[in-house]
């Protein structure tokens, strides 16, 4: 759980070269508490948003552009590891650096939290030991490939 106390401390949360692509969503009020994860999409398409926290960690975000629907088989989120249709899973990409993107193959829409909520809902078991998983692999995906520091430093 993190907190954001105003508009500015959400878009604080991307990197300086991401902001001027980030489109805050329209309707929140502040300060927001954020369980897990946050994500909205851009209104216009082909963006879509994140932004999480590890344990002592700064709020994270991540801008990912969309590049269409993939085909029409199951694919199986390398976060959440729901399976969804072409549409429901698809190759989402972040900026490197100015030259170079980085992909992966997650829910389209990003909805991988309310998934395996559901999940736990259905099974009625507690969702947080899946959560937390997830919160790792995104963790993984910005330290270890866009090359965040997520304590916050030199951000
Ligand atoms: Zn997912």
């Amino acid at each position: 759980m993190f907190r954001l106390a105003t508009e500015q401390s959400l878009l604080e949360a991307f990197r300086p070269k991401d902001r001027s692509r980030v489109e805050l969503p329209p309707g929140l009020s502040f300060p927001l508490v954020v369980h897990h994860t946050l994500t909205w999409a851009h209104p216009a398409g082909g963006r879509v948003f994140l932004v999480f926290a590890v344990p002592k960690g700064v709020p994270t975000g991540i801008a990912f552009d969309t590049n269409g629907t993939g085909p029409a088989v199951p694919h199986m989120c390398d976060w959440c590891h729901q399976t969804g249709l072409g549409t429901g899973v698809s190759l989402l990409s972040a900026r490197l650096d100015a030259k170079r993107t980085l992909g992966v193959h997650i829910c389209s829409d990003l909805g991988c939290q309310r998934k395996l909520e559901d999940e736990a809902d259905r099974s009625g078991t507690s969702p947080l030991p899946a959560l937390e998983a997830l919160i790792e692999r995104m963790a993984r995906f910005a330290r270890d490939g866009l090359k965040i520091d997520l304590t916050g430093a030199g951000r």
